[in-house]
C-alpha cells in the first residue's frame, strides 16, 4: 500500500537572481513524498512560468495520477500518463527514490556518482552591470568556483563578457543567453566571444527559431536548452547545437533524462546537465546525469538562504554527495 503526499514550500534565495526574463528573490518549488512499507520516497521540481507551469498546474497534473501512485504504477507507465514537466519529475524523482530505498539503496549508488566523487559544477554570475559582474565572479572565485555561467541578455554582451573575464583570466566561462539573442548579430557575437575564451554558449536564439543556426559556422560550441526537453526534439537539434542541457523539470524526470542521454550520444551531442533553481533534493537526483555529462551546472542551492538537509557539499567549485540519503 503507497501512500502518495504533495504540497508547495517557499525558499528564501540570499540574493536575487537575475536572467534574461526576469528576476527572482524567492523560489516556490513542488515536494512529492511516497510512502510505502516504512520507508519514503523524495522528489522537488519547480515549475517554471516560461513553459506555462504554475504551483496550481503542477498539483493539478500530479491530482490526475494521484491514485494510480498510490495503487503502484511504475516509473515507464507514469511516462504514458503524463507529460514531461515538473509535475512528472517530482514524481517519476519519488518513484526512483522510493525503488532503491525499498532495496536499501540510493540512485545515486545504483546510477552514479560514487558518493564523495568531486564533480565541477559551474556557479551562475546573474545579470547586472559589467562592474558588479566582475565583483560577483570575483565572489565566486574566493569560492572556490572553477567554472562560471554568465547570464546574459542581448545587451553590453561583449562588455559583460569582457569584465568577468578580466576579473577571472584563468577560470572556464560558459554563457547562457536564454533567448534573447537575434540571428543579426549572433554570429558576430561568437567571434567576439570566442576571443574571450568562452567555451560554451547557452541558448542564444528563441527555441522555435534556431534553425538559422544549422546555416553557419560557430567558433564556441552551442547548446540546446529551452529547445530541447525530451528524446523527441533531440534529432532535429543535431545540426544547429553540439550539446544538449538536460533538465529534470523539462524531461520530467530522471527516466526520461537517462534516455536523453543514450540518443544525445547516439547523436554525437554532448550531454549538459543543468537545474531550475531548487534544493539540494532537486540536484542530488540528477547527479546520475551529472555522472554521463561534459558540463554540469547544478549550483541552484549556492543561491539559497538556507538548504535542505542532508545537504551536498558545494566547496572548492564542486557538487559532491557525501553520504548516502
Ligand atoms: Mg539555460
Amino acid at each position: 500500500m503507497r501512500t502518495l503526499k504533495r504540497y508547495a514550500q517557499t525558499w528564501a534565495l540570499d540574493r536575487p537572481f537575475v536572467i534574461a526574463r526576469g528576476a527572482s528573490t524567492s523560489i516556490d518549488v513542488i515536494r512529492v513524498e511516497i510512502h510505502q512499507d516504512g520507508v519514503v520516497g523524495h522528489g522537488e521540481s519547480k515549475p517554471t512560468p516560461r513553459y506555462g507551469h504554475s504551483i496550481e498546474t503542477v498539483l493539478a497534473e500530479i491530482d490526475e495520477v494521484a491514485a494510480e501512485i498510490e495503487r503502484g504504477i511504475d516509473r515507464d507507465t507514469l511516462l504514458e500518463r503524463l507529460p514531461a514537466g515538473p509535475a512528472r519529475n517530482a514524481l517519476d524523482c519519488a518513484l526512483w527514490s522510493l525503488e532503491c530505498a525499498l532495496e536499501g539503496s540510493t540512485s545515486t549508488a545504483r546510477l552514479g556518482p560514487p558518493i564523495g566523487q568531486e564533480i565541477v559544477t559551474a556557479h551562475t554570475i546573474s545579470i547586472a552591470t559589467p562592474e558588479e559582474m566582475a565583483e560577483a565572479a570575483r565572489e565566486e572565485l574566493a569560492q572556490g568556483a572553477r567554472l562560471l555561467k554568465i547570464k546574459l541578455n542581448n545587451e553590453q554582451v561583449i562588455e559583460r563578457v569582457r569584465a568577468v573575464r578580466e576579473a577571472a583570466p584563468d577560470v572556464r566561462i560558459i554563457i547562457d543567453a536564454n533567448e534573447a539573442w537575434s540571428p543579426d548579430y549572433v554570429e558576430a557575437w561568437c567571434e567576439a566571444l570566442a576571443q574571450l575564451d568562452v567555451e560554451m554558449i547557452e541558448q542564444p536564439l528563441p527555441a522555435g527559431e534556431d534553425a538559422v543556426l544549422a546555416g553557419f559556422r560557430h567558433p564556441v560550441p552551442l547548446c540546446a536548452d529551452e529547445s530541447c526537453h525530451t528524446r523527441e526534439d533531440i534529432a532535429v537539434l543535431s545540426d544547429r547545437y553540439e550539446m544538449i542541457n538536460i533538465k529534470l523539470d523539462k524531461s520530467g524526470g530522471l527516466t526520461e533524462a537517462l534516455a536523453m542521454v543514450d540518443t544525445a550520444r547516439e547523436q554525437g551531442m554532448a550531454i549538459m546537465v543543468g537545474c531550475m533553481l531548487g534544493t539540494s533534493m532537486a540536484m542530488r537526483a540528477a547527479l546520475p546525469v551529472a555522472a554521463r555529462a561534459a558540463i554540469v551546472d547544478l549550483d541552484g542551492p549556492i543561491w539559497l538562504a538556507e538548504d535542505d538537509r542532508p545537504a551536498l557539499d558545494y566547496s572548492h567549485g564542486w557538487v559532491r554527495e557525501t553520504r548516502g540519503h
